[in-house]
């Protein structure tokens, strides 16, 4: 089943209907009906199946379909294809995070013999990848039905550790517009790319704050909220007083940070330097847009969810990671969820991805477990 998901190229900006349509057909021949959530284009879909009672809530095991590009990167292998080599298995996705649908899907038949009250319900989603885009639709979905999962595990790459906080982020972009003059009168133009380094430098000095002040949170790594400009661009010439500059900055957030407050204070910043702006023209200004957000997850260490993914894994403790995922927005959606699945994020994103085949068998055993819970359950 791995080599069967790895083997589509569903890199974020390609369609991701190919494996959807395979899952789909696999669901079918055990009997369990999916339903699609398609984008507006209808190039991608998310997909939701439940296997058992569908009148009510169950046991969600969620992961994204996309995967990251591997453009410019050097493989030794076909990256949608997957080679076996010293107890690992390469290839784009097998850490993040084909391997657990992988594993999740071959158990849907153990899951049917199971015969549980409580549902699994399996959800396939895209663009998680470039901001956690396709989920959204997906939860729209989940929040207009009459029922929905009670509790979400999604599986995204923690070595099997139960994983019950991540980070927040915001993405923004600033664009500053001066006024173009002459260099040789520079005081006559307003210079967009001082005026925008002069922002990325209190976003600098901000960044700094937070280290060295906090909230700090030792279970994150690094245990304080982040911010960094990411990219930058602006001017035509040197001789020319440029009158456009846009950068993109981040902020990547404690959940008990507001990232509202920071983006207040650079908001102050920038009011600041308007009144020289404006003094050369009225038409020059700053603009801040926020063009994607991913809320922290932050759950209970002894909620159910929390409690059922160490029971599962055999974990006596719970942790948080840095990375964002999903899990933030079904949180916000009501449903109670943690992050727990094989492999690690070390290995993702990289060329050579790889998972070992034991994060394999711990993720089958989990799975296995689960299947085991929801008998006894039944006979109960
Ligand atoms: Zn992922």
């Amino acid at each position: 089943m791995i080599e069967r998901l790895v083997g589509f190229d569903t890199t974020s900006r390609e369609s991701n209907l190919a494996l959807i349509d395979f899952v789909r057909n696999y669901l079918d021949d055990h009997g369990v009906r999916s339903e699609l959530v398609f984008d507006a284009e209808r190039r991608k879909a998310n997909l939701f199946a439940t296997i058992g009672p569908q009148d009510r809530g169950g046991i969600m095991l969620s992961g994204h379909s996309d995967v990251v590009p591997v453009d410019g990167q050097d493989w030794a292998s076909d990256p949608f294809g997957v080679a076996a080599r010293d107890d690992r298995l390469y290839g784009r996705g097998t850490s993040d995070m084909k391997s657990f649908i992988a594993v999740a899907l071959a158990a849907v038949p153990e899951f049917i013999a199971a015969g549980s009250r409580t549902p699994i319900h399996i959800a396939l989603t895209y663009d998680e990848e470039v901001g956690c885009i396709g989920v959204r639709g997906l939860i729209e979905r989940l929040r207009n039905a009459p029922v929905r999962p009670t509790l979400c595990i999604i599986g995204e790459p923690t070595l099997m550790q139960p994983v019950v906080a991540h980070k927040g982020k915001r993405s923004l972009r600033c664009r500053v517009h001066g006024l173009e003059s002459h260099s040789a009168l520079s005081h006559e133009g307003v210079n967009a790319v001082e005026i925008a380094s002069d922002i990325v430098a209190q976003i600098r000095r901000m960044a700094k704050r937070k280290r060295a002040e906090g909230p700090y949170d030792p279970g994150f790594s690094p245990p304080y909220t982040t911010i960094h400009t990411g990219t930058i661009a602006g001017g035509t010439a040197l001789n020319i007083v440029p009158r456009e500059c846009r950068f993109d900055f981040e902020i990547r957030h404690l959940p008990v940070d507001d990232p509202e407050t920071l983006k207040a204070e650079l908001a102050r910043h920038a009011d600041a330097i308007l009144p020289e702006m404006h003094a050369l023209s009225p038409r020059t200004g700053i603009e801040f847009e926020e063009f994607n957000a991913i809320p922290a997850l932050s759950t209970e260490a002894d909620s159910e969810v929390a409690r059922l993914a160490q029971s599962l894994t055999g974990a006596n403790s719970v942790g948080k990671v840095s990375f964002g995922t999903e899990g933030g927005l079904y949180q916000q959606a009501g449903i109670p969820t943690v992050i727990c699945g094989p492999g690690s994020i070390e290995q993702a994103h990289r060329p050579n991805e790889w998972i070992a085949l034991d994060q394999i068998r711990q993720c089958e055993a989990f799975v296995h477990r689960l299947a085991d819970r929801l008998r006894r359950r039944t006979d109960a």
